[in-house]
């Protein structure tokens, strides 16, 4: 019997992904599937992309489906229009053999109307962002009432996104409910909470240890004054010849600059970020994938979704302000099976950082000296030679050539000729690197002090907590709105309020708190006043918008809501807030 037929998958399931040429299951497939088949279990899986995940709940999914009922039965929610396209197109695959079985793709960026036509035709399961979700439970253009399973992939991703409201209300919406099968990368105490608040006893499986980041990621990091960082970051990427990279940045101005900065000096790169269009989005990954292109900058926002082979290695331009982020951004190296490195460039006094991402990966992280302007030319030269000597000759015009260039080189040494192919590869390096300056960060006590292991992943919390409710400069304003979930908002839908309303980008943006009455944005601090000026004395259905920077006089959030509370009738009604869906919790 086939090993996928002895987990209880139908025939026709098997004939498809035996064409697909998958012959035994994978870890989480053998955990994963017979308990999903039974259709009533709860369940957490915490595994990363490429163990196999989407068969291991696509393939019982697709099992469980009654094909007579043209109605949603299953819900898969994901992070990304990538991810949705992916997942979607796995499902296809496998069901190549089963007869009316319909899967549709939902997901923001594309015309909603088209996907209400597609909804209308009897779809039975859904793949979803819940951005797009959302507005089409608003629109009623997707009933949920029937849905008996609901997929929460990459649970942690959406969470980090801002998702955990659209989140909430799914569930809360999928009233006959019968399991929900969860899938993270990580285990965040938000992706701990979902499992708590809506899940009956969940079977957890995980593959390797939680929250730990590849086994295969050689993790560096590299100290460096904050005024140094873009030469640093060069300096890594002329030592490192074959580099085939992402780097991050924490903000989208950051990520353009730096890249137009090296496009400037002659480096292979292109940023990703979110003023692109789909379609130019697509020709960026599109060279990227191809490798005609070396190196891709992007924010972590804009690199959702990216899923390519063979990255060598990822650059923390900046270290994410949430460390959970940085399973993430390491794992898009060391993929399936091979090994990566992980660089983090960053300045004494961020270096406490490092110690709690290495508890968070339970893996050791190695710091190392920013190689020298000497380091960086022997080893381009090393590379240089090796290509030289690996150049195909084989072909057999260069023997008609060689009369000529003997002749032309009758008086010239070997040694002379080395020397000039060497210098025409190498002028530029040699000169740029002549008087380089030794970028280490020279170790002083106050920096042991911080690096030390005395500290603990408690008070990184801390400070990062701190960063976030006080005007530590992040490069964003902290704005307060007196609008909140009482006015029918949830994040996505509040995103694309003032998105919308303010015509800016959501790269502009970073955290979002938003409660009952209020909430708080951050934007970035170019972008603020314009935020502001768009968003300030607008109505909302009737009332009047007020929107001001948060941190001036700073106040904690409580006392913000409170004094918000008190004065929230000046602006109109709210229980005029647009309608919405009546929420039931099924448990
Ligand atoms: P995923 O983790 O779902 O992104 O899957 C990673 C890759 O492994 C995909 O290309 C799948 O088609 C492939 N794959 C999944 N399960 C198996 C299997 N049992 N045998 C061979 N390939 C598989």
């Amino acid at each position: 019997m086939n090993a996928f037929e002895a987990l209880g998958l139908n025939e026709q399931l098997v004939q498809a992904i035996t064409e697909m040429g998958f012959e035994t299951p994978t870890p989480i497939q053998e955990k994963a599937i017979p308990v999903l088949l039974s259709g009533t279990t709860d369940f957490v899986g915490l595994a990363q992309t490429g163990t196999g995940k989407t068969a291991a709940f696509g393939l019982p999914l697709l099992h469980l489906i009654d094909v007579s009922q043209k109605h949603p039965q299953a819900l898969i929610v994901c992070p990304t229009r990538e991810l949705c396209l992916q997942i979607c197109n796995d499902l296809m695959n496998f069901k190549k053999h089963v007869r009316g079985l319909n899967v549709e793709p939902v997901y923001g960026g594309a015309s909603i109307v088209m996907q209400i036509r597609e909804l209308r035709k009897g779809v039975q399961i859904v793949v979803a962002t819940p951005g797009r979700l959302i507005d089409l439970i608003e629109r009623k253009a997707i009933d949920l009432q029937k849905v008996k399973y609901v997929v929460l992939d990459e649970a942690d991703e959406m969470l980090n996104m801002g998702f955990r409201d659209d989140i909430d209300f799914v569930l809360k919406n999928t009233i006959l409910r019968e399991s929900i099968w969860l899938f993270s990368a990580t285990m965040p105490t938000a992706v701990k909470a979902i499992s708590r608040n809506f899940m009956t006893n969940p079977i957890e499986v995980t593959m390797g240890k939680k929250n730990t980041a590849n086994v295969n990621i050689d993790h560096q990091y590299f100290i460096t004054p904050a005024h140094s960082r873009y030469d640093t970051l060069k300096r890594l990427v002329d030592f490192n010849p074959g580099m085939y990279g992402v780097i991050f940045t924490r903000t989208k101005a950051d990520a353009q600059e730096v890249a137009e900065r090296l496009v400037k000096e002659g480096y292979d790169i292109e940023a990703l970020h979110g003023d692109l269009t789909q379609q130019q989005r697509d020709k960026v990954m599109g060279r990227f994938r191809a490798k005609s292109i070396q190196l891709l900058i992007a924010t972590d926002v804009a690199a959702r979704g990216i899923d390519v082979d063979g990255i060598t290695h990822v650059i923390n331009y900046e270290l994410p302000d949430d460390i959970e982020v940085y399973t993430h951004r390491s794992g898009r190296t060391a993929r399936a099976g091979k090994s990566g490195i992980c660089i983090t460039i960053c300045h004494s006094r961020e270096a406490y950082k490092i110690r709690s991402i290495e508890k968070m990966v339970n893996a050791q992280f190695h710091r190392l000296d920013i190689p020298s302007g000497k380091d960086v030319c022997r080893k381009q030269f090393f590379h240089f030679m090796d290509k030289l000597m690996s150049a195909d000759i084989s072909n057999g015009e260069y023997e008609t050539y060689l009369p000529d260039l003997q002749e032309k080189f009758a008086d010239v040494s070997k040694d002379e000729v080395l020397k000039r192919v060497a210098a025409l590869e190498f002028n530029h390096f040699l000169k740029y690197y002549q008087n380089s300056d030794d970028l280490n960060t020279k170790t002083d006590s106050r920096e042991r002090r911080d690096t030390g292991r005395d500290r603990d992943a408690g008070s990184f919390e801390r400070k990062e907590r701190s960063t976030f409710t006080r005007t530590v400069d992040n490069g964003f304003s902290r704005l307060f709105i007196n609008l909140g979930t009482k006015d029918g908002f949830y994040k996505a839908s509040f995103l694309q309020f003032i998105l919308d309303e303010s015509n800016l980008n959501k790269e502009v943006l970073g955290k979002i708190d938003i409660r009952e009455m209020n909430a708080w944005v951050e934007v970035d601090k170019a972008a603020a006043g314009k935020m502001i000026k768009s968003m300030d004395g607008k109505k909302y259905n009737g009332r009047l918008v007020r929107m001001n920077e948060a941190d001036g006089g700073f106040k904690r959030p409580t006392d913000e809501g409170r004094s918000d509370r008190s004065s929230r009738n000046e602006g109109g009604d709210r229980s005029e807030g647009r309608k919405r869906i009546p929420m039931r919790d099924k448990r």
